[in-house]
């Protein structure tokens, strides 16, 4: 359940990030009236089993049974809603139309473990690297990426693939420390608690990076990882 707008007079549109068909877009006709049995069921942040019925543009969703419900610990804290928006709003960029059962498994994962997080942040970073994993266009963290040369190098950027050699580096990289990629690579293997444990003035550089590679390769900026930085 990813996005919700009001439709006509008491229908909404719900978009739906999906398990078997990528993003559906559908009606959930009536939902707006007090009455309504499932209208109450279809927020953000929440799991559920809908009924869907194809249709021409929209399909109509007839019913709805929460699975799970992540919102707790999400809506009432700012940086968990931002995290939890980027996640769903990346998710959405990323995801085809086909099955993704994999994407769908990491976004579910990623929004439990965003409830009760120490560091929010650092855990929509780990599905940042994972999703781009997913997608085929992580960043290299420790051979150059340009020409395979071992690393550690202690310059990155998003266009050359990740970390890039002194011989390789393009205008505009970025220098970062060889202990910066070494966290990189700890958050993006399911280590995060390690990383903050030892290098917690990391955290921001390491964030900075792994959106900035995401951002590069969706060709556009996400106004919810701004808002996150605004913060
Ligand atoms: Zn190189």
């Amino acid at each position: 359940m990813v996005k919700t707008h009001d439709y006509g007079e008491a229908d909404r549109i719900i978009v739906l990030l999906t398990r078997d068909h990528g993003m559906v877009r559908a009606v959930a006709k009536g939902v707006r009236r007090s009455k309504s049995r499932f209208g109450s069921r279809l927020q953000l942040f929440v799991e559920l089993d809908v009924q869907l019925y194809p249709g021409r543009n929209l399909a109509t969703i007839s019913g709805a049974d929460t699975v799970a419900y992540y919102a707790s610990g999400i809506i009432e804290d700012f940086t968990r809603y931002s995290c939890a928006s980027a996640i769903l709003d990346i998710a959405t960029q990323i995801v085809g139309m086909d099955e993704d059962a994999h994407l769908f498994a990491e976004t579910t994962r990623a929004l439990q473990a965003i409830q009760d997080a120490e560091h929010p942040v650092l855990a929509l970073d780990e599905f940042i690297l994972r999703a781009m994993n997913h997608a085929g266009w992580a960043p290299s963290l420790y051979d150059c990426a340009a020409c395979g040369r071992s690393g550690p190098h202690t310059a990155f950027h998003p266009g050359a693939g990740g970390a890039v050699c002194l011989y390789c580096r393009p205008q505009g990289s970025a220098e970062v420390s060889s202990e910066t990629l070494h966290m990189m690579w700890l958050v993006a293997n399911g280590q995060p608690l390690r990383v903050t444990a030892e290098h917690p003035e990391l955290q921001a550089t390491v964030h900075r990076l792994a959106t900035a590679h995401l951002q590069w390769h969706m060709e556009r900026k996400l106004p919810t990882l701004a808002v996150l930085d605004q913060a």
